[in-house]
């Protein structure tokens, strides 16, 4: 077990992870962090700054020539005992996540932290089984040289804590770069932890450095370091457009997986208990802070009267209450400033003439948890495709449905947005699921399904829901140089 922390709720500080020890802000300073269940400060973080960022490059820099010249097996051996190693701490990571984040144990025991462990299986794995082309021509022969860039950054968000800064570190890891990463300040335990299990799991140190701070200070910084040859982000569209800013003149390599504003599209002809249950979970799984949670339903009209008494009947049962009782279905938002920016976005949209047919309130707990970050699932009706309540990303537990009546008004709605990360569509009209397909602006389609991952598989959006797809030999590439090589 990891023995950083005797107690999990005690007040903690946590430091930075470099060159393999866990070191102080070179400042001294930190930031608050709350426990979002109760509203109690719980941690201090680290507000590390540009020299703590230089501090974990040069270590990455140092390290890198070794780490890239492992033999694949060696390097497949270490990063295995690190999906081990947080396999071996599931139920700490899991409590450690559920007190920073406020999303359930459950969530965190059964989605997070197990996907945390088979990221670094996974790219442990493709590791061995990574080649490159060749290509024949009378008279030469070509290949390509795909090396590993070097010192490479990533940032990641608090909805995931661990599970997508794994998700960054492992494949960039794994194709022989060192890291210098960044988790959310709002979220940063999980990562904290970490870097104990790399100790442990034999990871040279150096090879992965884990720097806590505000993303516009240590952020940043990691951004323009010169260094940094490739920064892969995930995180709001707001703040991946400042960082492609700063990236571009520098031309560094960019993977920007950004917000999204996801359709449901519902057909009458669709399998209704399966859609009804997936649709549930996609609109308030994580209290609806997952980018892929659908956030705009569209029911096919002769369907939507049924559909709408049900799914509300549905959603007005969801228990939401302490993180902690395996009797909640939702937990706490992440935090105060995200609680206001929701029901700020709640009233945003009575005021632009919606109609709240649940929800539309927080959810009040009895004592400890009184001070705590809780909101009913919501679900609006009544407003137009155009209303910033339709347009904009909120993020939270609030869904808003609307009818159709054809194909062409289906895809206009769906792709009537700025947005463009994923889609569900229900129906079982082959045609019509093919067609939708093609002609839906998103990077991610799901069709009768929601949220089934294969790590194999190209994640990312389109429009401002980013550039660049992680996942499988994407990822591997991305974090490498290609060379073509020609011998005559
Ligand atoms: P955020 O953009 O505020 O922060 C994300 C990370 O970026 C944090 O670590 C933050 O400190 C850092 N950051 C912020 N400004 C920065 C800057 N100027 N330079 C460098 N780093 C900076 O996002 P958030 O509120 O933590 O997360 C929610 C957002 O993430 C939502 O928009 C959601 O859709 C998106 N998201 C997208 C995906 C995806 O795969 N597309 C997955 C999860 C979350």
């Amino acid at each position: 077990m990891i023995g950083v922390d005797a107690d999990l709720y005690r007040m903690k500080t946590l430091a930075n992870f470099i060159n393999g020890q866990y070191v102080a802000p070179l400042e001294g300073r930190y930031l608050d962090n709350f426990n979002p269940a109760t509203g109690e400060l719980f941690a201090r973080v680290p507000d590390s700054g540009p020299e703590d960022v230089e501090a974990a490059v040069q270590a990455a820099q140092a390290a890198f020539p070794d780490w890239a010249a492992l033999p694949p097996d060696q390097r497949h051996d270490i990063l295995r005992a690190v999906s081990d190693g947080i396999s071996a701490n599931l139920d700490r990571l899991a409590e450690a996540e559920t007190i920073d984040s406020g999303k359930t144990l459950h969530t965190s025991r059964t989605v997070d932290i197990p996907r945390a462990a088979l990221n670094f299986k996974f790219f442990a794995t493709a590791l061995l089984h990574f080649a490159s082309e060749s290509h024949q021509q009378p008279g030469a022969l070509g290949y390509t040289l795909r090396q590993p860039l070097g010192v490479v950054g990533g940032i990641s968000p608090w909805n995931l804590p661990l599970y997508l800064f794994t998700w960054k570190i492992a494949p960039a890891l794994a194709a022989g770069n060192c890291v210098v990463a960044k988790p959310s300040e709002v979220t940063p335990y999980t990562a904290y932890l970490l870097g104990e299990i790399c100790q442990q799991a034999g990871l040279p140190a150096g090879v992965l450095n884990i720097v806590h701070g505000l993303g516009p200070r240590a952020g940043e910084a990691i951004v323009r370091h010169p260094l940094v040859k490739a920064v892969s982000f995930t995180g709001s569209t707001r703040a991946g457009a400042e960082i492609a800013r700063i990236a571009a003149p520098m031309f560094k390599k960019l993977s920007l997986e950004l917000g999204g504003k996801n359709p449901n599209i519902i057909f009458a002809d669709c399998d209704y208990e399966k859609m009804l249950n997936t649709t549930v979970r996609s609109s308030f799984a994580n209290q609806g802070q997952i980018c892929l949670c659908g956030s705009r339903i569209y029911v096919e009209r002769p369907l939507y009267e049924k559909f709408k008494r049900d799914f509300v009947e549905r959603v007005k049962a969801l228990r939401v209450g302490d993180p902690f009782d395996s009797a909640s279905d939702q937990g706490a938002v992440v935090g105060k400033a995200h609680f206001d920016k929701v029901m700020g976005c709640i009233e945003l949209a009575r005021q632009e003439g919606g109609t709240i047919l649940c929800g539309g309130e927080p959810a009040p707990q009895s004592a400890p948890l009184d001070k705590g970050w809780y909101i009913r699932p919501t679900v609006i009706e009544g407003l137009p495709l155009q209303c910033r309540t339709n347009q904009e990303e909120i993020f939270g537990p609030v869904v808003t449905l609307q009818p159709f009546d054809t194909d062409e008004e289906a895809l206009a709605l769906a792709n009537g947005v700025g947005y463009g990360l994923s889609a569900t569509v229900w129906t079982n009209h082959l045609q019509r699921a093919h067609r939708f397909a093609a002609e839906l602006q998103a990077g991610i389609i799901w069709i009768n399904c929601w949220l089934l991952r294969d790590l194999r598989t190209p994640f990312g959006g389109v429009k401002q829901s980013g550039v660049g797809r992680e996942g499988g030999w994407e990822a591997m590439r991305f974090f490498m140089e290609t060379k073509s090589v020609t011998l005559g």
